[in-house]
């Protein structure tokens, strides 16, 4: 299994690299966040020793079962699966990161939850960039109202915006969804100067050049790094 993923990360970086040159880019400008879900404690485990740090997870029962398996080691924890606002409390003692909040009261919750010797936990607005009924996010429109009520909660942190865009094949019809959450954020910036906006969390496996052309600060990865997800 560490060799799969071994070769799976050297692949993956070699292409991030070229990604990033095509657009003129400095690789330091963007992180990986190896997206875990399904797959085994002991794969997050190669992953780590190969130098991974911050990983992303779903499913939260799931995430608390790895997160006990793994706590030797400092890892970064996204969650960033659908929140119901029972699951707040153990998202907001656990998780470094949530980068799918698209209502006050989520955000709300998980101000009210996080225990306070932690630091605040950091945020990312998730967007529904072409408003797909099927898929979670705040509108494009409603972005700046939603970010400006969560500026004043003590227990969480805004960072930014995320979407999962709707699935093109054409990366220069991919990048122009991208360049819109690229245009979200630098209009938020515009509105809330004080807050640390710099988190762009887009691109996933099969999108991920076009994410990084467009200003992604944070590629989000699970099939090219772990293989086909077991269900
Ligand atoms: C599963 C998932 C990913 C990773 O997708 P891959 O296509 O496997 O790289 C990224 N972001 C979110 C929100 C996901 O749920």
């Amino acid at each position: 299994m560490l060799k799969i993923i071994e070769d799976n990360l050297i692949k993956l970086e070699a292409r991030l690299q070229n990604a990033a040159s095509a657009c003129h880019r400095d690789r330091a400008s963007f992180s990986l966040l190896a997206v875990s879900k399904t797959q085994a404690a002991e794969a997050l485990r190669e992953c780590y020793k190969l130098g991974q740090r911050h990983f992303g997870e779903n499913y939260l029962q799931e995430a608390l079962d790895k997160q006990v398996k793994l706590n030797d080691l400092s890892i970064t924890w996204h969650f960033i699966g659908p929140i119901q606002s029972n699951k707040t409390r153990a998202i907001a003692e656990n998780f470094d990161w949530v980068h799918s909040v698209d209502r006050v009261k989520i955000a709300r919750r998980l101000s009210e939850q996080r225990p306070k010797a932690m630091p605040p936990i950091k945020l990312c607005l998730q967007v529904n960039l072409d408003a797909e009924e099927s898929k979670s996010g705040v509108a494009l429109n409603q972005i700046a109202e939603l970010a400006e009520e969560i500026t004043n909660l003590p227990g969480v942190q805004l960072r930014g915006l995320m979407a999962i865009p709707m699935k093109l094949d054409d990366p220069k019809a991919q990048q122009l969804s991208f360049n819109r959450l690229f245009k979200a954020l630098e209009s938020l910036q515009k509105t809330l100067p004080a807050q640390p906006l710099d988190t762009l969390s887009m691109g996933m496996s099969g999108d991920l050049e076009a994410a990084i052309a467009a200003g992604s600060t944070l590629v989000r990865v699970g099939t090219d790094i772990f293989g086909a997800r077991r269900q």
